[in-house]
């Protein structure tokens, strides 16, 4: 594996990729989320790339980023063990100029839930996402796939949508959400909680699967499934449950294969996010 820290040596070494480059972006503080995405790439993908970057522009004000999660000398023995081509570790300086021209996230998809919660993020998230799919795919690879996590269901659909709009040559590779044994999604956030903490936490995921029980006994209405939901998180500072369809229009029925239900909350400090596709 290399470990690469400048623009150029990533342009050198993605060069000699001759057919395909899977690609996996992350903040670091790698679990078996991540790992997921990257035995997937493997599979699939002559050369893998994997990028850890805290990328300050989709922190708000008053968020972690300062005391976000670094486990670097870890990350990298994980990216080793699974087979990681090439390990890109940009600095701030290097992804981002002076006032630069800024990715808006779009009206309707980009402002509902995370957007409203975490107005900003989006712009941030998807200024980064352009960039790295840019930077590695420099030399237009036969076939570039980019694997993210379902779990981040909003972020997915604004990528994808990013793709789209902006005819990047990219494959979307949606990635299902790994959980610890006892529910709970990972997530790199997840150290910030305390022991008591983590318990109250499980009852993120116990209210998406209440609502799976109730779609699988037809019940459809989502006012009646989110209410049921509500009952479930407690000690949960709850910030939305909602159900949206797979364009992340909100619905008033499930549809079924076309749905998906979110949750987002803190627990004490920690904001957390869950989510089930139904
Ligand atoms: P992050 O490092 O949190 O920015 O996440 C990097 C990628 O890993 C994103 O595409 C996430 O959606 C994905 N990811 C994070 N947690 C999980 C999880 N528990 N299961 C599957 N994918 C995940």
């Amino acid at each position: 594996m290399i470990i690469i820290n400048s623009i150029e040596e990533l342009y050198y070494e993605t060069k000699k990729a001759k057919g395909s480059i899977g690609f996996i972006p992350t903040m670091g503080a790698l679990h078996e989320g991540h790992l997921s995405l990257i035995r997937q790439a493997r599979k699939e993908s002559e050369l893998v790339v994997v990028s850890i970057f805290v990328n300050p522009t989709q922190f708000l004000e008053g968020e972690d980023l300062d005391s976000y999660p670094k486990k670097e000398k870890a990350d990298r023995k994980i990216c080793e063990l699974a087979g990681v081509d090439i390990l890109f570790m940009p600095t701030v300086e290097m992804m981002y100029g002076k006032d630069e021209l800024r990715i808006s996230a779009p009206a309707i998809r980009g402002f509902i839930l995370e957007g409203t919660s975490r107005a900003g993020h989006f712009d941030g998230m998807l200024q980064i996402v352009m960039k790295l799919l840019n930077l590695i795919a420099y030399h237009q690879p036969k076939k570039f796939r980019a694997y993210f996590g379902k779990k981040d269901a909003q972020q997915l659909a604004l990528i994808t949508q990013m793709v789209k709009d902006y005819f990047i040559n990219v494959e979307i590779v949606p990635c299902n959400i790994v959980r610890d044994g006892d529910g709970l999604a990972l997530s790199s956030r997840n150290i910030y909680l305390s022991k008591e903490q983590r318990v109250h936490a499980l009852s993120l995921s116990r209210s998406l699967k209440k609502a799976t029980k109730m779609v699988i006994k037809k019940e459809f209405e989502s006012s009646k499934i989110k209410e049921k939901m509500e009952k479930e998180l407690t000690y949960i500072e709850v910030e939305y449950i909602a159900l949206v369809n797979r364009q992340f229009v909100p619905i008033k029925h499930i549809e079924l294969g076309n749905t998906i239900i979110l949750v987002a909350g803190k627990v004490g400090k920690t904001r957390l996010i869950d989510n089930i596709w139904i």
